[in-house]
């Protein structure tokens, strides 16, 4: 299959472009290396297409291009602090963009459409915990109203158009290659810290729960998306709930450092407790999260003691 990825020079996006490659595909890439790294893109891509998906011309020279097969969708802006900052730019990328990459796709003929939600947004403050996929979608920020929206169009572009889709409503999703800088990615923010010699911050307590999964969980539910779910919401997360305590202590398990955490203030709108009900994707897609927390933390450390060790190599 031909495949394009967008944001594919980012964390998610990249894992996903290494799999397809492997698995024989051929991919190309499409990003604005806003948070993307050109360092993450793989020589074997078959192009790179240094393009924002707000513009629109942009977007459908390089479908004209490349002539997708399969559209997987994961540029977007995602930070929750930016859309509540700027959400107007929050929606030119999360929602214009997504016009912009559907009109293309019917405009070329592709076939299907993989699109990255957020688990831990469209719920808002679910009320149903473990959240399954049919809980009502209340976001409570414009990152999680445009991830909702986006949900929609795709199904308005199915019903006028006919162009196929699956939707995966991730949880928090870990691994190398997260940006330790932004504010998702807090097993990279600790990882970083702790092998740099810092006590990681955390907030409140550290006994609020949430649902952390491995990137190369997320990667196998994208393989198995490009034959399967059409038309279909799947909540991808572990399915448990664990503790940003937790996350430190099997951080530390790996480090030992010896370094303690600090704590600081609760943050506004932090909740308790919010976990996935994965049952939809294991019984629908025959997917099962594999990797344990454990276990994920080995290559996420190793990836950030050697991005440490570089940055050390650099300032010398
Ligand atoms: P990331 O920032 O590493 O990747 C996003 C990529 O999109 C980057 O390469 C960036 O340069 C690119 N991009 C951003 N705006 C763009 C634009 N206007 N035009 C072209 N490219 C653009 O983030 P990630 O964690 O890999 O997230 C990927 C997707 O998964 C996003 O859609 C995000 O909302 C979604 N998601 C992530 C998580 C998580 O825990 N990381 C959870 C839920 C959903």
């Amino acid at each position: 299959m031909r495949i394009l990825i967008t944001g594919g020079a980012g964390f998610i996006g990249s894992h996903l472009a290494d799999a397809y490659l492997a698995a024989g595909h051929e991919v190309a890439v499409l990003d604005n290396l806003v948070s993307g790294k050109l360092e993450n893109l793989s020589q074997s891509l078959v192009r790179f297409f240094e393009v924002d998906i707000a513009d629109r011309e942009g977007v459908r020279q390089a479908f004209a291009d490349f002539k997708p097969d399969v559209v997987n969708h994961h540029a977007a802006q995602m930070s929750v602090k930016v859309s509540t900052d700027r959400p107007v730019y929050d929606a030119q990328n999360n929602v214009i963009g997504l016009i912009n990459v559907l009109e293309a796709a019917v405009e070329h003929g592709v076939k299907k459409v993989i699109f990255a939600s957020s688990g831990g947004t469209v719920y808002g403050d679910a009320e149903w915990i473990p959240t399954p996929e049919y809980a009502p979608l209340q976001p409570m920020s414009p990152y999680g109203i445009t991830k909702m929206v986006g949900e929609h169009y795709l199904r308005y572009f199915q019903r006028m158009f006919g162009l196929n889709f699956t939707v995966f409503r991730y949880g928090n999703v870990y691994g190398p290659r997260q940006d330790p800088h932004g504010e998702a990615g807090v097993v990279a923010i600790f990882a970083k810290r702790l092998i740099s010699g810092q006590s990681p911050l955390i907030h409140w307590d550290g006994e609020q729960r949430k649902d952390y999964v491995h990137v190369k969980d997320v990667v196998r539910a994208n393989v198995i998306a490009l034959t399967e779910g059409s038309g279909r919401a799947y909540n991808i997360g572990s399915g448990v709930a664990t503790s940003v305590n937790e996350l430190f202590d099997g951080l530390e398990r790996q480090l030992a450092t010896g370094i303690a955490p600090t704590y600081g203030p609760k943050r506004e709108g932090d909740v308790r407790l919010s976990y996935l009900d994965i049952g939809r994707a294991c019984v629908e897609l025959g997917w099962q999260p594999k990797i344990t927390l454990d276990e994920g933390m080995v290559d996420t450390v190793a990836f950030f003691r050697q991005q440490v060790e570089a940055e050390k190599v650099m300032t010398k």
